[in-house]
């Protein structure tokens, strides 16, 4: 079966007044973001308050669908079959073929939904559904009608052409890329980050993304799965600002000057510090982790408000009552999980203590940090300049 058009469906009834023009509009833009990635060109029309992804003549059907299944905002994909209008008794043909082609002997219950866009159609909506129905049904003997709680939902549209669908394919949900200003994501080669990228993306929030690499305790392919990891978001959140920080001589100096127990702490507060920097000066609004409360060490919540209290930003945390569980869970059906379990070291597990501590004290901490005074603010500032930018497409 050819399918000329998509008819897009999102959550409207959130969204009212002029906020559901911005929605809107976000939407088709990401659309055709989307869809500019897949052969053929596309037109998607905003058309007396629906969306329609209108297909070439050759196209691509599992591409286009999966590009749209990306698309933040989207509920649901109805694959649209178009016929001209020629009158009642062709569109009634026209509607039994289309059941043929796309439920063939089909024998559950159904009901025919009919909408008059065009007002000045001779028949009314209900005479349509009820006509259609009633042939339908001299068709597929074993059919029956419900109009409570049918199987299937036959729609028709009365347009300038007639658009006929039954079939609704999951959108991601969520909401429109650009609706909820940006931020950033602390992005390691982990399961959780990027699934927390995924989850605040989802809200319509823009996002940037920095990863701290330690050459060469940390390799290049180490930095080649995180680069992986921010394609794969990317999919779902468009274009990511990827920073690639080199924390190399900030954590051999915390090492050398530190207590070992406190290493991942005051490693992890540089981290927000460093993190913050860059989230301010491209203006994004929170910074993102794949935290999740308990999880090791330096997610008690003691050692989240030690790492915390570097941070003005708010921290965006979405993971946060997961289980380890849920959290691979998510990033299988998001697609990250694959390249996630490679085993690349990442820095936090290089410099590891045998016994971190759990519960860091603040005042303890602080005092820890000053024996960094010497070099630290030199390093941070080389760090700073010497940050790598990969524009993620
Ligand atoms: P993940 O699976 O996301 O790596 P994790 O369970 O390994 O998380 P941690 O290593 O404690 O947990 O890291 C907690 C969070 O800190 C990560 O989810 C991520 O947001 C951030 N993070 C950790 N390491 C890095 C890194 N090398 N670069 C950027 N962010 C990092
Ligand atoms: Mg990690």
């Amino acid at each position: 079966m050819i399918f000329h058009a998509f008819l897009i469906k999102y959550a409207e009834i959130a969204i009212k007044g002029k906020n559901r023009y911005i929605f809107e509009d976000a939407l088709v833009k990401q659309m055709n973001i989307a869809l500019s990635k897949v052969e053929g060109e596309f037109e998607v029309k905003k058309e007396q308050g629906r969306i329609y992804v209108f297909c070439p003549e050759q196209y691509d059907y599992d591409e286009t669908v999966e590009a749209l299944q990306h698309v933040f905002g989207i509920v649901g994909i109805c694959p649209v079959v178009i016929y001209e209008d020629q009158g009642f008794e062709q569109m009634a043909k026209d509607v039994v073929s289309y059941m043929k082609n796309c439920h063939p002997n089909y024998d559950g219950s159904f009901k025919v939904y009919t909408r008059r866009a065009k007002k000045s159609y001779p028949i009314t909506s209900m005479e349509v559904s009820a006509e259609l129905g009633g042939r339908i049904l001299d068709e597929f003997p074993d059919a029956s009608v419900d109009v409570h709680e049918p199987d299937l939902t036959l729609s028709v549209e009365i347009r300038d052409k007639i658009y006929v669908y039954s079939q609704t394919i999951k959108g991601a949900g969520g909401m429109p890329i650009g609706t909820n200003g940006k931020a950033m994501l602390l992005l390691s080669g982990g399961i959780d980050s990027p699934v927390a990228g995924y989850m605040i993306a989802k809200r319509g929030v823009k996002i940037d993304a920095v990863y701290f690499h330690a050459p060469p305790y940390t390799s290049e392919r180490a930095k080649q799965k995180v680069v992986d990891l921010a394609k794969q978001v990317a999919k779902y959140s468009g274009p990511i600002r990827l920073h690639v920080v080199n924390f190399t001589d900030i954590q051999l100096y915390i090492y050398d000057q530190c207590p070992h127990d406190e290493l991942t702490i005051i490693m992890r507060r540089y981290m927000m510090r460093i993190a913050e920097h860059f989230a301010k000066e491209s203006r994004c609004l929170g910074l993102i982790t794949g935290e999740s409360i308990g999880q090791v060490a330096s997610q008690t919540l003691q050692s989240l408000a030690a790492t915390n209290e570097v941070c003005t930003l708010p921290v965006y945390r979405p993971v946060i009552g997961f289980d380890k569980q849920e959290i691979v869970e998510r990033s299988w059906e998001i697609g990250t999980y694959e390249t996630s379990i490679q085993p690349f070291e990442d820095c936090c597990t290089i410099f590891v203590a045998k016994h971190p501590v759990t519960k860091p004290n603040l005042n303890v901490i602080h005092r820890s940090e000053t024996k960094l005074e010497e070099k630290i603010d030199e390093l941070m500032k080389t760090a700073l300049e010497t940050v790598e930018i990969i524009e993620i497409d």
